[in-house]
C-alpha cells in the first residue's frame, strides 16, 4: 500500500474501532449472526487477484460485525472473559504496525526488554517469588502447559532422567495429582506433554470444588518417584481457591512440584480485600494466569510463571546456532514459540493504564458486583445460588423447588431465552450433577446499574420460561 492510502486505511480503522466500542453498551449482548450465517457471509472462492486495502477493510467489517459477540459489552458475563482495555488495544495496534518478532533480544531489543520489565511488574502485582521467570504466552492453556513442561523436566531431573534429551520413553513414571474439578485445559496440557489426560490421580473436592487437603495428603502419601501436583486458584464455577498452604506442605514433603492454574483467580493477590483467598500461593512452584481475562489486556496474552527459572529455560529454551548467545533475556527461552508477536507491550500499556490501584479496584469491584447479582437472584424463592460468592463467579440454579431434571431443562431453556433477549449474556455449565447458569463478572466496564439490569433480565426470562412450561 502507498503511504497516503495506508494512512487513510488506518484512520478508517480507528474510526470503526471507536464506533464499535462506543456502541457496546447499547448493542445486544449476543451475536446477530448464527455460525451458519457467518459462514455464508464469508463463503467465497479463493481470491485470484489482490485488492484495495480500504475496500477489503470495509468488507471485513461488514461481514464480521454481525457475527461478533459483544464481549466488550458491560453486561457480558459468559465464560470468563476480559473486555480488553482500550489502552492495551491501542498498544497492540502499534505492535502490529511495528511488525516486531520477539523471538530473541538482538532482533528486537525494545520488545524483549519490555517483557523483562513487565515480568517484574507482574511478580510484584501478584506478589509471587521475585526470582521467578515469566513467559509471555497466548493464553492460560499455554501458560499451564509451559509450567507443566518445566515441572516435568525438573521432577524427572531429580530422579536422574533428562527428559529434554531423552524424552519420556523409558523414563521413570511421573505421577500427576489433580483436583477432581480441574479446568479442562489442564488435561490438554498433560496430553501435549505425554503425561496423558487420563493417567492422573484425582483428588476429591468439597462442595465448592476445592481440593480436600486430607484427600490430597492421602492421594500423595503412597506415591514414589517424580510427582507433579496441580492446584487451582479460582474454580471455574464457584471461584473457590484450593487450600494452598496445606497442599504445598504435603506436596513438598514428597518432593512434588506444585503448579497452580490461576487463569483468573491469581489476580485476587493483586486486590487487598481478596488477597486472603490466595494465601499460600507463594509457596507453590509455578503459576499460569491470563492477561486477557481479569487484567483486561487484548486477547492472546497470558503468563507462565516458574519459580525455578532454570527449569523453565531447560524446558522451553531454543538454542540454535543462528541465534546469538549473550547475557540478554531471550523471550523465546520461556515460551513454546520462537516467532511471535511482542506481547509484552500490550501488558505494559494495560498495567500503566490501570496502575496497581486500578487493578486492585477492578478486582474488588467485579467481586462486589458478583455478590450483588447473587443477592438479587438468590432473593427469589425458586432461585438458588450454589456457590459461596467469594470471588467473581456465580453459579445459579433455577427452579430449586422443582424436580432436578425439570429444573435442569428449564434452566437450559432460560439460558437460551436470556441470550435471545440480549440484555446480558450468560452461559451455562454442568456442576455438581446439575445444569447451572454461570455468571462471571470479569470486565472493567460493568457498573452496578448493569449488574441490576442483568439480574432483572435473568429473573424476567426465568419467570417467562417457568410460566410457559407450567
Ligand atoms: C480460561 C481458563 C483456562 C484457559 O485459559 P485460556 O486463556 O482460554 O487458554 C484455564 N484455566 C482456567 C481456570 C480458566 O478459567
Amino acid at each position: 500500500m502507498m503511504d497516503e492510502t495506508w494512512r487513510a486505511v488506518l484512520a478508517d480503522v480507528a474510526a470503526r474501532a471507536a464506533a464499535y466500542r462506543n456502541g457496546a453498551g447499547e448493542r445486544p449482548h449476543r451475536p446477530l449472526h448464527t455460525y451458519a450465517e457467518a459462514r455464508a457471509a464469508f463463503n467465497a472462492p479463493t481470491p485470484e487477484r489482490g485488492g484495495d486495502g480500504a475496500e477489503i477493510i470495509a468488507e471485513l467489517a461488514a461481514l464480521a460485525e454481525p457475527g461478533l459477540a459483544n464481549i466488550i459489552g458491560p453486561r457480558f458475563f459468559g465464560w470468563v472473559m476480559g473486555q480488553s482495555h482500550p489502552t492495551g488495544v491501542a498498544a497492540d495496534w502499534l505492535v502490529s504496525a511495528w511488525g516486531q518478532n520477539v523471538g530473541n533480544a538482538h532482533a528486537t531489543p525494545s520488545a524483549s526488554a519490555c517483557e523483562e520489565v513487565v515480568a517484574r511488574w507482574l511478580l510484584d502485582l501478584l506478589d509471587l517469588p521475585r526470582e521467578s521467570s515469566v513467559g509471555f504466552v497466548s493464553g492460560a492453556t499455554m501458560a499451564n502447559f509451559t509450567c507443566l513442561a518445566a515441572a516435568r523436566g525438573e521432577v524427572l531431573r531429580r530422579a536422574g532422567w533428562d527428559v529434554e534429551a531423552d524424552g519420556l520413553i523409558g523414563a521413570p513414571p511421573v505421577h500427576v495429582v489433580l483436583g477432581e474439578e480441574a479446568h479442562s485445559t489442564i488435561f490438554s496440557g498433560l496430553r501435549y506433554l505425554g503425561l496423558g489426560a487420563k493417567r492422573i490421580i484425582s483428588v476429591a473436592v468439597d462442595e465448592q470444588g476445592r481440593m480436600r487437603p486430607d484427600a490430597f495428603a492421602r492421594a500423595i502419601a503412597p506415591l514414589d518417584g517424580p510427582i507433579i501436583a496441580i492446584a487451582q486458584a479460582g474454580h471455574i464455577n464457584s471461584g473457590a481457591f484450593d487450600p494452598f498452604a496445606e497442599i504445598a506442605e504435603a506436596a513438598h514433603a514428597k518432593g512434588a512440584w506444585l503448579h497452580v492454574d490461576g487463569a483468573f483467580g491469581l489476580w485476587a493477590r493483586a486486590c487487598q480485600d481478596r488477597a486472603h483467598l490466595g494465601r499460600g500461593l507463594e509457596l507453590c512452584d509455578s503459576w499460569g494466569t491470563d492477561g486477557h481475562k481479569w487484567l483486561q489486556t487484548p486477547y492472546d496474552s497470558a503468563y507462565a510463571i516458574v519459580r525455578d527459572a532454570d527449569a523453565h529455560r531447560r524446558a522451553m529454551g531454543i538454542s540454535a546456532s543462528y541465534l546469538p548467545e549473550g547475557a540478554e533475556r531471550h523471550p523465546a527461552d520461556y515460551t513454546p514459540e520462537l516467532s511471535r508477536r511482542a506481547r509484552g507491550f500490550a501488558t505494559w500499556a494495560t498495567i500503566k493504564a490501570l496502575g496497581r490501584e486500578g487493578v486492585d479496584a477492578l478486582v474488588s469491584l467485579d467481586c462486589a458486583l458478583a455478590r450483588r447479582m447473587a443477592e438479587r437472584l438468590g432473593a427469589a424463592a425458586d432461585v438458588e445460588v450454589l456457590n459461596d460468592v467469594v470471588l467473581n463467579q456465580v453459579a445459579v440454579r433455577l427452579g430449586s423447588d422443582l424436580d432436578g431434571d425439570v429444573s435442569d431443562a428449564l434452566t437450559a431453556r432460560t439460558i437460551a431465552r436470556i441470550q435471545r433477549d440480549g440484555v446480558c449474556f450468560v452461559g451455562g455449565a454442568q456442576w455438581r450433577g446439575r445444569q447451572i447458569i454461570r455468571i462471571s463478572v470479569c470486565g472493567m466496564n460493568t457498573t452496578e446499574a448493569d449488574a441490576d439490569a442483568s439480574a432483572e433480565a435473568i429473573l424476567a426470562a426465568w419467570r417467562a420460561e417457568r410460566h410457559a412450561n407450567s
